[in-house]
């Protein structure tokens, strides 16, 4: 191949490194896509090694660590602030129904977006739960109430999106139906965090998606128990990677079916480059997830050089004819909690469970935005606004197929090929193609949100 998808690999590590913003390492690894498609290409596998090892040895490590803990907690305590308000017959409310009409991924999805929207209007989000398909008694026998001084959807005035600003109660509908829109939907960020968060992370969106699940998802005491005893019966061990396997109604409608040989290529993957790294890896291991119960034993059968962890009684209450329930609720919290846990990811980001998975992997590392391979789409956050990337360097085109980059072109994102091309739409010239995936950056969204001053820095 002569395109600069593959020439790419050829490119020495220096020239990477030098490539590198600041002290971040992995949106340079996520552009590449690069990863050697039989798996047998070991020039490919070092130089991805030694990348990953640059994070390692460049002496900022302690300072990541503690960049990332401070930024977590400004939000938490952000979060806290504004859902706790001192007088609650006075507090500006958004209310949001959790009773969206779709699986535990999506109605978690839908939250954040109401949390991300409460913390941009500075309204206490009241979370309407009674009646939940999962749970019909309420979200707050699962997880901890959204607040501990306010949850009462009452108030002197009340209205619709988007109501005045004097309004108390305001009813914010779903997003696909939301008019007019907030700029403090997806993909923005706090601007007041965005350069903190630039420096620090290699996907922001997904980081901030993650802090706001975080503060949903604080388990209550019965919860907690079941992971704990989930983890301890299920035998969760570290190196593991989580592999996500969606089957049943996503396929063919939403999906295209995948088998499990395409998931193992990518394990197998993870795995040759952790030994190439650390040294042999006294046992593979993977934590499966799935709504098709027969992958667990599919999986146990043909990997026998693997050990293969997941709950057949868990995947078995995901069946579809028991989605909607307590027992389903059970197995897709431990579901997406130990695939959050896991050192990797492999799965379809077409679902809403690995990307909730995805989202609250980066809660537990300063940055682990490289930690997955999807086998069909990016990352994205259902009715997110313009996704684009800004040109860092210049590309002039090989065949029709292609288009021509300059610095500075704002790329409208339409998909990646993995195979180092990204497709997309060049909005200086409206042309409409494919590009190197290494020749542009995302463009954080910047948006500005209040900054809660009354919360100290
Ligand atoms: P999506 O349809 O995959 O984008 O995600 P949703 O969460 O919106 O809907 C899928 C639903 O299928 C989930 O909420 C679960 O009820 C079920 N499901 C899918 N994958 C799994 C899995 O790995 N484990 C379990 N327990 N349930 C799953």
């Amino acid at each position: 191949m002569s395109s600069d998808g593959y020439r790419i690999c050829n490119l020495s590590l220096c020239d990477l490194a030098m490539r590198q913003n600041g002290h971040k390492l992995q949106p340079v690894l996520s552009r590449l896509a690069c990863i050697p498609p039989s798996g047998s290409d070991k020039e490919v596998r070092s130089l991805l090694v030694d990348l990953q090892s640059l994070a390692e040895v460049d002496g900022f490590a302690a300072w990541r660590e503690q960049e990332a803990n401070e930024l977590s907690d400004l939000v938490q305590r952000r979060l806290e602030y504004l859902q706790n308000p001192a007088d609650c017959s006075q507090a500006r409310k958004l209310t949001c129904n959790l009773n969206k009409g779709c699986g535990y991924g999506c109605q978690l999805h839908h939250v954040v977006y109401c949390l991300m929207v409460a913390y941009g209007t500075q309204r206490t989000l009241i979370l309407k739960s009674k009646g939940w398909r999962y749970h019909k008694t309420g979200w707050e026998e699962v997880f901890f109430p959204l607040s501990n001084t306010c949850t009462d959807p009452n108030g002197d005035s009340h209205s619709h999106w988007p109501g005045k600003t004097d309004t108390q109660v305001v009813d914010l509908p779903i997003i696909d139906s939301l008019s007019p829109r907030p700029p403090y939907l997806p993909l923005a960020v706090p601007a007041d965090l965005a350069p903190r968060l630039t420096r620090l992370h290699g996907d922001p969106i997904v980081w901030w998606v993650g802090q706001l699940l975080k503060y949903l998802l604080r388990p209550q005491e019965a919860t907690s128990n079941m992971l704990r005893d989930a983890g301890e019966k299920l035998q969760f061990k570290k190196p593991i990677v989580g592999v996500h396997v969606r089957r049943t109604d996503k396929v063919g409608t939403e999906a295209a079916f995948h088998q499990l040989e395409e998931y193992m290529l990518a394990v197998d993957e993870y795995f040759d480059q952790l030994e190439m790294k650390s040294g042999p890896v006294d046992q593979r291991r993977i934590f499966l997830a799935s709504d098709d119960p027969k992958v667990l034993a599919e999986a146990k059968t043909k990997y026998t050089n693997y050990e293969v962890i997941g709950d057949p009684i868990i995947a078995k209450s995901a069946a579809v004819h028991t989605r909607y329930s307590d027992v389903s609720l059970n197995g897709i919290i431990i579901d997406i909690h130990f695939l959050s846990l896991s050192d990797y990811l492999v799965c379809t980001f077409s679902s809403q469970v690995c990307r909730v998975a995805y989202e609250l992997m980066q809660t537990m590392y300063p940055d682990a935005a490289d930690r997955f391979r999807s086998l069909d789409d990016i990352y994205y956050y259902g009715g997110q606004s313009a996704h684009n990337r800004v040109a860092v360097l210049p590309h002039e085109s090989q065949d029709a197929r292609d288009m021509n980059l300059e610095v500075g072109d704002l790329v409208g994102v339409a998909g990646n090929h993995w195979d180092g091309f990204s497709k997309g739409k060049n909005l200086r010239t409206n042309r409409i193609g494919l590009y190197p995936s290494f020749k542009v950056v995302e463009k954080v969204e910047a948006v500005e949100f209040p900054t809660y001053p009354e919360v100290p820095l």
